[in-house]
């Protein structure tokens, strides 16, 4: 090599200090670490992906405007077609509406919540506000009101990641008439409870809805998600967008799920009941305390540090979802799986906590 030079001076400050979000990967561990859906992908929309997919297409660019994916989505929620935008995973849009309109602006998140909006958010280098959330991780209207005067996006997440709790329309509507800037809610579970605010993207114009086909839909190998607004907010990410951000294959696979909704909306109906079993089962733990969840996943607590449980768990195979944050460091979140997967994890919770107060 010719010169050393010093790769650490070229960084921005904030890129430098920024901790990659890298996910683990273990195989042969029942996961439930990342709320994916648990069943095997359905035969049947295999059978129409490949009716659908021309190989020819593979050597040619996507379609940037993904016109049958969007106009299916059109279809089904009643929007017209400037009024959807899609993304390689909603990762990609939360990183676009960051670029476009949080970059040396000020973006309130309400925190603890998704991890990825403080990233993206640092990568586009905007002015990060966090307001904690209240006991019960209630939504702190007051304080995001206050912090959102001089905000271009409010980051809010319903149901949220990981709390499980929703927002009420009566605190969007406060949020939305009292900001001058966009509001951004991440309605990543919808699918399995709280309100779906949908109705409310034509009646303001600063609302911005995301959606993912990673969490109900079955598709987080392949990366889709959209995002609903008013057609002037998704004329300025097209600044930023790259043109062929959703590839052929995921395009026609997300078109062949919307196809065969019926099977997705039976399995969320399925991991409901799941879930409100293991939330039942979970509080019968002594030790444990589990937050209600309107999502595929449960929040719990313990008396014992989180990254001794989830050790604990790991080496009875199940993998949950630890947390890097200091005010999390007791917290836990454990995706709603399959009848087996669930009995599996509650057992390995239970041994684990009664091995921890033996030793205490
Ligand atoms: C999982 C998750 C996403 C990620 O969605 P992708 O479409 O897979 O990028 C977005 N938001 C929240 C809150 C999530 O939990």
């Amino acid at each position: 090599m010719n010169k050393k030079i010093s790769l650490r001076s070229l960084l921005r400050d904030d890129i430098q200090e920024l901790i990659p979000y890298k996910p683990v990967l273990y195989p042969d561990v029942i996961k439930l670490d990342a709320n994916e859906n648990p069943f095997d992908f359905p035969d049947s929309i295999w059978q129409t992906i490949t009716e659908l997919l021309d190989p020819q297409s593979f050597t040619r660019y996507p379609d940037a405007l993904a016109q049958d994916l969007i106009s299916e989505l059109s279809n089904i929620h009643g929007l017209t077609t400037n009024h959807i935008m899609v993304g390689n995973g909603s990762d990609e849009l939360i990183l676009n509406l960051m670029l476009t309109y949080g970059a040396r602006n000020r973006v309130v998140i309400a925190v603890p919540t998704f991890s990825m909006y403080g990233i993206h958010a640092r990568v586009a280098g905007a002015n990060i506000l966090e307001i904690p959330r209240n006991s019960d991780f209630d939504l702190a209207v007051d304080e995001i009101l206050q912090a959102g005067k001089d905000a271009s996006l409010v980051m809010l997440c319903s149901p949220n990641n990981p709390t499980g709790n929703s927002i009420t329309t009566e605190q969007l509507e406060m949020i939305l008439e009292n900001s001058p800037g966009l509001v951004v809610v991440d309605q990543a579970y919808v699918e399995f409870g709280g309100t779906n605010f949908m109705p409310l993207v034509e009646k303001y114009s600063n609302l911005v809805i995301l959606r993912t086909f990673s969490k109900a839909y079955g598709l987080a190998g392949l990366r889709v998600g959209y995002l609903f607004a008013q057609p002037d907010v998704i004329n300025y990410l097209f600044k930023v967008k790259q043109p062929f951000n959703l590839n052929t294959f995921s395009q026609v696979a997300a078109l062949a799920v919307l196809r065969h909704r019926d099977i997705f909306q039976k399995q969320v109906a399925k991991l409901v009941t799941e879930r409100d079993k293991l939330y039942s089962e979970m509080q019968k733990i002594s030790g444990v305390r589990v937050y209600p969840s309107d999502a595929n996943y449960l929040m719990f607590s313990t008396n014992y540090l989180a990254k001794e449980v989830y050790n604990g768990l790991l080496s009875n195979n199940v993998l949950v979802r630890n947390f890097g944050e200091p005010e999390l460091s007791r917290y836990l979140r454990v995706s709603v799986g399959q009848f087996e997967e669930n009995q599996l994890f509650l057992q390995a919770l239970e041994k684990v906590i009664n091995t921890m107060g033996e030793k205490d």
